[in-house]
C-alpha cells in the first residue's frame, strides 16, 4: 500500500500556530510547480496545447499566478469566475468559458472580455444570437455528450446519459452547421464524461471519441476544427491504496490516439487543451485542524475545530480524505474514530470508522488532497465562517493568501449597522 505523505511537518505546523490559529487551508507551492511543469512536459508535444485550470477548484489568485508560470490559462463558469480572469489580466484566448445553465448576462460578459464560449446546449445558440444581435464571435466551442456509459474495458467509469452536460450526436453536427452559417469560422469540441478518474487509459479513451468525432464532423459540416478540449477529470490517489496517475503516460498515449486517428484525416494541427482542477492542485493542499474534544459513547469521536463548512466533500459525498496525526507518523494505527466537525448536522464528519494512531487533545490533524473543491465548496452553515488559505512557499516561508472570514463579513450581507455598534463590530 502506498504511503500517504504530507508536505508540512509537526515543527513548521506549531510555527505557524504562532500567527495563524486553525483551522485554515495550507498550500504546498513546490508542489503545485513540479506538477504544473509535468503536465506541461506531457503535451509538449502539441504545438497549441493550453491547460484551462478549473478555477473554481481553488479560486485564489495567488494560486492562478502559480499556474500562469506554466502557461496556464483558466476555465470558468460563472461571473464572479469570468471577472477574475479578466481582472488577473488573462488574455482572451487564455479564458474558456464552459459553463451551463448560463444567465444571459454571463454570455454577454464573456463576449466582451472575448472569452472562448463553450455552448453547452444547441438551445443556447438562439439564445446567444439574441444577445449578440447576431454578432458571433469567430472561435465557437460545442460540449458533447453521447449518453449511455462511459466505460474502460468492462467497468462503467461514469454515466454521462444521466448527465446535465452537452448535446447529443445528432445535435452537435446541427449546432456546427448553424454556427457556420451564422459566420463562426473556427471550433473546438469539449467533453467531461468520467470524474476523478484514478486511470491512465481515461485520456486516451475520451481523446480517441473526441478525435473521431472530430474527423466526423469536419466531412459532415467542413467545419475547421482548432481545437479539442478533454476537459477535466483525471483524478488522484485520495485513499492509499489507490496508484497515482502518470502524466506523462497519460500525455504520451494521447499523442498517440491524435496520430491514429487525426493525422490521416490532415487534421494534425489541431491543438489539445485541457481543464484540470483537482490534478492541479488536490494534492497540494492540506486542511489543518486541531482536535479540541474527545467523546466516548457509543463510539470513539475526536471533534475538531474545522467542520463540513471547510470542506464539504466527506459530507456530500461520502469522500475519502486521507488523515495524518502530525508528528505520530509512525505510531501505530490503533484506534478507531469518528473525526467530526461542530456542525449540527450527523454528516458533518471528516471520518467515520478510522484506524488513527491516539489522538490527544491539540494534536493537530493534516486532512490530505484538499487543495481542490476543498475551501471554494464551503459555506456559512451554522454561521460557521469560512477559513484563512495560507501558501506555504518554496523558501519554507508562508504566506496568508486569504484571510479568515471575521462575524462582521457574515453580517455583511444585510443591514444590521445598530446591531455591529452592540457587537462593537464597526
Ligand atoms: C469542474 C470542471 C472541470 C474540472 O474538473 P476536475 O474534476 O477538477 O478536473 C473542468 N471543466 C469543467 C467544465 C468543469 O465543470
Amino acid at each position: 500500500m502506498a504511503e500517504k505523505k504530507t508536505f508540512v511537518t509537526l515543527e513548521q505546523l506549531k510555527e505557524i500556530d504562532k500567527t495563524y490559529p486553525t483551522p485554515y487551508h495550507l498550500y504546498d507551492e513546490k508542489g503545485i510547480r513540479e506538477n504544473a511543469k509535468k503536465l506541461k512536459e506531457a503535451f509538449s508535444w502539441n504545438k497549441g496545447y493550453r491547460e484551462y485550470f478549473a478555477i473554481k477548484a481553488t479560486p485564489n489568485p495567488y494560486i492562478l499566478k502559480i499556474l500562469k508560470d506554466y502557461g496556464c490559462g483558466v476555465d470558468c463558469a460563472s461571473m464572479t469566475e469570468l471577472m477574475m480572469a479578466y481582472a488577473l489580466d488573462y488574455k482572451p484566448e487564455e479564458i474558456m468559458f464552459s459553463s451551463n445553465d448560463t444567465p444571459a448576462e454571463e454570455y454577454e460578459y464573456a463576449a466582451k472580455i472575448g472569452a472562448t464560449i463553450n455552448l453547452d446546449d444547441i438551445t443556447h445558440i438562439d439564445f446567444l444570437d439574441k444577445i449578440l444581435d447576431g454578432k458571433f464571435p469567430e472561435t465557437m466551442s460545442c460540449r458533447y455528450n453521447p449518453g449511455g456509459f462511459f466505460k474502460l474495458g468492462t467497468s462503467i467509469m461514469d454515466n454521462p446519459g444521466d448527465a446535465k452536460y452537452g448535446m447529443t450526436h445528432e445535435q452537435i453536427i446541427e449546432a456546427f452547421k448553424i454556427l457556420k452559417s451564422k459566420g463562426v469560422k473556427h471550433f473546438g469540441i469539449h467533453s467531461f464524461l468520467a470524474s476523478n478518474t484514478v486511470t491512465n487509459e481515461y485520456y486516451p479513451t475520451l481523446a480517441k471519441i473526441l478525435f473521431e468525432l472530430a474527423v466526423e464532423l469536419k466531412e459532415k459540416t467542413g467545419a475547421d476544427i482548432k481545437f479539442i478540449n478533454l476537459s477535466g477529470g483525471i483524478g488522484v490517489d485520495y485513499k492509499p491504496e489507490q496508484e497515482k496517475n502518470d502524466i506523462s503516460i497519460i500525455g504520451a498515449n494521447v499523442h498517440k490516439v491524435y496520430d491514429e486517428v487525426l493525422k490521416p484525416a490532415g487534421m494534425d494541427d489541431i491543438a489539445i487543451y485541457t481543464e484540470l482542477g483537482r490534478f492541479m492542485l488536490a494534492p497540494y493542499g492540506c486542511l489543518v485542524t486541531k482536535a479540541i474534544h474527545e467523546k466516548h459513547t457509543h463510539k470513539e469521536y475526536i471533534g475538531v475545530d474545522a467542520c463540513a463548512v471547510n470542506l464539504m466533500r466527506p459530507a456530500i459525498y461520502g469522500a475519502y480524505h486521507h488523515i495524518t496525526v502530525a508528528g505520530k507518523e509512525n505510531a501505530p494505527c490503533d484506534h478507531v474514530y469518528d473525526v467530526t466537525g461542530s456542525l449540527c448536522e450527523n454528516n458533518d464528519k471528516f471520518a467515520i470508522d478510522r484506524k488513527l494512531p491516539k489522538i490527544d487533545m491539540g494534536d493537530y490533524l493534516i486532512i490530505h488532497d484538499t487543495g481542490a473543491h476543498g475551501f471554494s465548496m464551503g459555506y456559512n452553515y451554522n454561521g460557521k465562517l469560512r477559513s484563512a488559505e495560507l501558501l506555504l512557499k518554496e523558501n519554507g516561508d508562508v504566506q496568508m493568501i486569504r484571510r479568515a472570514e471575521t462575524p462582521k463579513d457574515y453580517f455583511a450581507t444585510f443591514d444590521f449597522s445598530d446591531a455591529l455598534d452592540k457587537l462593537n463590530l464597526k
